[in-house]
C-alpha cells in the first residue's frame, strides 16, 4: 500500500458553451454588449463565454456544473445576467476554499469581428472574478466559414481555469 499523496495546492477546469445567433436578441459576450444584427437565444442573456468560464471555475473546484447550479427550468434565471451568476459561482469558488489564479477563454464567431472588444472583454472578466487583468486572457477565432459557428448559426466559447489553494 501506498500512502495517499497531499492534495495539490492547485486545480484546473475546462468549459465549454455554445449559443445559437438569432433575430431580435442582445449580443453580450464577456459581460460585454456588442453591436450586431443578432444576437444569442437562451433562457438567461445567453452570454456563451461567461458560461464557459463559470463551467472551467465550477470543474477545477469540483462543484458540478452551470446547469445544475442555475438550472434554465428556474423563472429566477430568465433573461439573467451573466455577469451576476459568475460573481455567484466566484463566491461559491472561494467558500469552497480556493481563489481564481488565472482563466484563459477562446471564442468563436465568424461575424461579427470580436477583436476590437477583447480588451473589454479581459477588463469585465478581470473585475467580475476579482483578479488583475494580466490573469484574464481573451482570444477570438473565426471558424473560417466551417460548421454552424462559420456559417453564422451560433458562437462557442472554450474556457480554462486554475484555481489556487487559498
Ligand atoms: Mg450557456
Amino acid at each position: 500500500m501506498t500512502a495517499s499523496l497531499p492534495s495539490l495546492p492547485f486545480r484546473i477546469g475546462q468549459g465549454w458553451d455554445t449559443h445559437a445567433l438569432v433575430s431580435g436578441r442582445p449580443l453580450v459576450l464577456g459581460g460585454v454588449a456588442i453591436p450586431f444584427e443578432k444576437g444569442l437565444a437562451g433562457h438567461s442573456d445567453a452570454d456563451a463565454l461567461i458560461h464557459a468560464v463559470i463551467d472551467a471555475l465550477l470543474g477545477a473546484a469540483g462543484l458540478g456544473d452551470i446547469g445544475t447550479l442555475f438550472p434554465d427550468t428556474d423563472a429566477t434565471f430568465k433573461d439573467a445576467d451573466s455577469a451576476r451568476l459568475l460573481q455567484a459561482a466566484v463566491t461559491l469558488v472561494h467558500q469552497a476554499g480556493w481563489r481564481v489564479g488565472n482563466i484563459d477563454v477562446t471564442v468563436v464567431a465568424q461575424a461579427p469581428r470580436l477583436g476590437p472588444y477583447k480588451a473589454a472583454m479581459r477588463t469585465r472578466l478581470a473585475t467580475l472574478l476579482a483578479v488583475p487583468a494580466d490573469c484574464v486572457n481573451v482570444k477570438a477565432k473565426t471558424a473560417e466559414k466551417m460548421g454552424p459557428v462559420g456559417e453564422g448559426l451560433s458562437i462557442e466559447a472554450q474556457a480554462v481555469a486554475l484555481l489556487v489553494a487559498a
